[in-house]
This record gives structure tokens, C-alpha cells and sequence, in this order.
């Protein structure tokens, strides 16, 4: 069972404010926008100590347990615009965790420290137009000349790519093929040679800047290099755990705020001269949703707390995928049935379920699909590799 403090509760209220107060009423014109002022918000983000939790004192961290992780993962899931949660995860739990992990204690005090601060954005850069769910096969190259990385090659859907000052990049060191030979590089973007080749549009997540971004004979000290040349697949893999888990972690924030919000109109709403919500078929079909949500926050608190016990990293690979596997899921039936009960209105760009039915369709396909969970699952099962 997950023990919450005091502490922790007053952490939610903290976080819960600042989603109502310096994202929601910012939401509608950042959609619009197609992309929300990262260096604007994360500062704001970085002084309330959200951008660094679980991260050494040392380096502006919080030194905080798990479950603060959690909580802040619930509550930035109630932004009223996906790509915000998202683009803020990435700095957080996708973009940093190696580098906390692996890295320098140099490189951390230049890129983690005002990441942490929220002063520089971060990115995480790893899928190309030949390798998104095969990360093994990427392609884009680092070779070494003398003390530094020569960095040619293109990553494409990098979220916060416009805006980044520094990726996490995953390249090949080394000619060995398959998942040997990779390595983790804090490559600044300012750096001659890299480029943002194009901003893309998308379905959802529209507040969030997504693009294609080029390396040409860029060139990066080997420092910069995150932990062990040679061990990047393997760092990565293990940065993947920490992405799964807040996705997870949001998706049931957004969920239980989704179907509040869809009682409340079929509370109200009339048809056939009574309220929508007096049906049966609605009142059980809302029963149900909030009964699986319900269930699969559980599963959550029992990940973030089997985090914080130290179970041995299978069984957290294991529960972080099911975890991801079923929010996935779970969160495009919620978004489907919260505009279904909101007929024709809820269709309409002016009312949130549109948008939250736009951003819920990439949980399934990003930060390993489902069937990437899938295989992941069947693998720790003994059901080999498909
Ligand atoms: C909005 C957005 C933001 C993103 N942000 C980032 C980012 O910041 N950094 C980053 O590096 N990447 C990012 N991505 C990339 C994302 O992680 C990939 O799109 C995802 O991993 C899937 O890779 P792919 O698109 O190449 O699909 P493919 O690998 O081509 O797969 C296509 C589909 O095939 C199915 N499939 C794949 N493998 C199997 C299998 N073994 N068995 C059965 N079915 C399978 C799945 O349904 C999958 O959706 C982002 C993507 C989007 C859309």
C-alpha cells in the first residue's frame, strides 16, 4: 500500500496550483500557437522544485522519494493541453535520467544543473525516420577524431526540438552493429552543424513543438559523452522505465479529471426530458470507466512503491510496461466514451473533449507503442522474442 505524507499531499496542492494557474489559462493560445513558451514555464516549474525531484541536492535536486514523482506525474496530467504534461515529462523523465545516472559530475553541473532550474530545455533524441520502435536500428553517427565526436545523421519527432538548448542523443560510436556500439551525448544546440530542419504538424499534443532535426559534421567534445562509451542502448533502455512510468502516471491524472468532468455534464444536460446521466447504459458505462481507472491508479501506486521498496529492476521493467501497455489503452476509451456522452457539442473544437481526444491517440504509439509493451511483456514471460 502506498503511504502518502503530509508532505506529499501539500506537493500535490503546489503542483495543482501551478497547473491551474500557469498552464490552463495559457492552453487554448498555446494550442493555437502549436507550440507553449518552455523558457517562460520551466523557470516557474524549476523555482517549485518540479523539475528535479528525485535529483542530488548537489545539482538543485530535491533528493526527493518516488512518490513525489508520482504525484507530480497525477497532477500535470490535469493540464487542459497534452503536449504541456508531455513537453514538461521530457525534461523531467525522459531527456535527464541518464544523465543524473551516468553522467559527470562536469556534465551534470553544466547541463543537468539549469535543467534542473529550468533554464535550459532538454530534449531526448533518439528515433529517426528508419528506427522508431527498432531503436537497434538507428542510424546517425558519432566518430572519434582526437577529443571530439564528429556527429552526422537526422532524429526525427524530438518534442521540444525547436526549443531545446541541449539533447540527449543517441548515436553509433562504433561499427558494431545491432544494439552494440551506441552512446549517450549531450550535444548543445547551439553547436554549427546542428539544425532544425523542419516544425511538424500533428493531431494532438498541438501546444507541444515536435521536429525533424539534422547533424552535419557537428562536432561535440567526447566528454559530453553520458557514462561508458560503447553502453548507450543500455542507458537508454533503462531511461525508457522512468518515460513509461510518468506517462502512466499522467494518463490516470487526465483520465480521473476526464470522466469528472463528463458526470458533471450528463448530471446536467437533458434529453428525453430528464438528465443524460439518469440512463443505465450511462451511468454504468461511467461506472465502469472510473472502476478501470481506479484500478490501474492502484497498479500505479504500486509501481511508484515497488520504486521506492528497491525491487530488482525485472520486476519494475515488467510493471513499468504494463503499466504504459494498459494507460495507453485505458486513456483512448476514456477520451472516446467522454465525447460520446457529449454529443455534438463535444465534437466541436470549443469543447475540451476534441482536444483531449486529439492528445489521448499517442499514448499507444510514443515512448514505445503498445505492441513494444507487448513484446516486452511476452519476452519477461518466456514467450521469446517476436
Ligand atoms: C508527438 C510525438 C512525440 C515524440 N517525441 C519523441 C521524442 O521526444 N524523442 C524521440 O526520440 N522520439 C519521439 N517520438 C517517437 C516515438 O517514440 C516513435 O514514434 C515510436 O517509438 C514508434 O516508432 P515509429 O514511429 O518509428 O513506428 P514503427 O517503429 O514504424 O512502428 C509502427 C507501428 O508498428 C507496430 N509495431 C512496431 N513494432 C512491432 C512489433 N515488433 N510487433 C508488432 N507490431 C509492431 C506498432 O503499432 C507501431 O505503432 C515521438 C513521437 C510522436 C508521435
Amino acid at each position: 500500500m502506498t503511504t502518502f505524507t503530509d508532505e506529499h499531499e501539500m506537493f500535490r496542492a503546489t503542483v495543482r496550483d501551478v497547473v491551474d494557474k500557469e498552464v490552463n489559462p495559457h492552453a487554448d493560445a498555446w494550442e493555437q500557437a502549436g507550440v507553449f513558451p518552455a523558457h517562460e514555464l520551466f523557470p516557474k516549474l524549476g523555482a517549485l522544485g518540479i523539475l528535479g525531484l528525485e535529483y542530488d541536492t548537489e545539482y538543485g535536486g530535491q533528493g526527493a522519494d518516488h512518490l513525489f514523482t508520482l504525484v507530480y506525474g497525477e497532477e500535470f496530467g490535469r493540464c487542459h493541453t497534452g503536449g504541456v504534461a508531455m513537453a514538461v515529462s521530457v525534461q523531467t523523465d525522459m531527456a535527464t535520467p541518464a544523465l543524473h545516472r551516468f553522467g559527470s559530475h562536469e556534465l551534470k553541473q553544466r547541463f543537468l544543473a539549469p535543467a534542473i532550474r529550468g533554464e535550459m530545455v532538454a530534449a531526448i533524441a533518439v528515433t529517426e525516420p528508419d528506427a522508431g520502435s527498432d531503436v537497434a536500428g538507428l542510424r546517425t553517427r558519432a566518430v572519434r577524431d582526437g577529443d571530439e565526436w564528429v556527429i552526422n545523421g537526422t532524429k526525427l519527432y524530438i518534442t521540444n526540438g525547436t526549443q531545446a538548448d541541449w539533447l540527449c542523443l543517441l548515436a553509433r560510436t562504433s561499427d558494431e552493429g545491432g544494439h552494440r556500439g551506441m552512446s549517450q551525448i549531450i550535444v548543445p544546440t547551439d553547436t554549427p552543424g546542428f539544425s532544425v530542419s523542419r516544425k511538424l504538424d500533428k493531431l494532438g499534443q498541438r501546444s507541444s513543438d515536435t521536429a525533424e532535426l539534422s547533424f552535419v559534421d557537428m562536432r561535440v567534445p567526447v566528454e559530453n559523452t553520458v557514462g561508458d562509451v560503447g553502453r548507450g542502448f543500455q542507458q537508454q533502455m533503462a531511461q525508457f522505465q522512468n518515460e513509461r512510468l510518468i506517462a502512466a502516471y499522467m494518463s490516470t491524472g487526465n483520465m480521473v479529471d476526464a470522466l469528472a468532468r463528463t458526470i458533471a455534464y450528463v448530471r446536467e444536460r437533458q434529453a428525453f426530458g430528464r438528465p443524460l446521466g439518469d440512463n443505465q447504459w450511462i451511468q454504468f458505462k461511467l461506472a465502469e470507466l472510473v472502476a478501470e481507472v481506479d484500478l490501474l491508479r492502484t497498479y500505479n501506486h504500486a509501481c511508484a512503491q515497488a520504486i521506492v521498496d528497491g525491487v530488482d529492476p525485472l520486476t519494475v521493467t515488467k510493471m513499468a510496461s504494463i503499466a504504459k501497455l494498459k494507460s495507453g489503452r485505458l486513456q483512448r476509451e476514456v477520451a472516446d466514451w467522454c465525447m460520446q456522452f457529449h454529443g455534438g457539442v463535444g465534437y466541436m473544437e470549443e469543447t475540451w473533449t476534441s482536444r483531449y481526444f486529439r492528445d489521448s491517440r499517442l499514448l499507444s504509439i510514443g515512448g514505445g507503442a503498445d505492441e513494444v509493451m507487448l513484446r516486452i511483456i511476452a519476452q519477461l514471460e518466456g514467450l521469446g522474442g517476436a
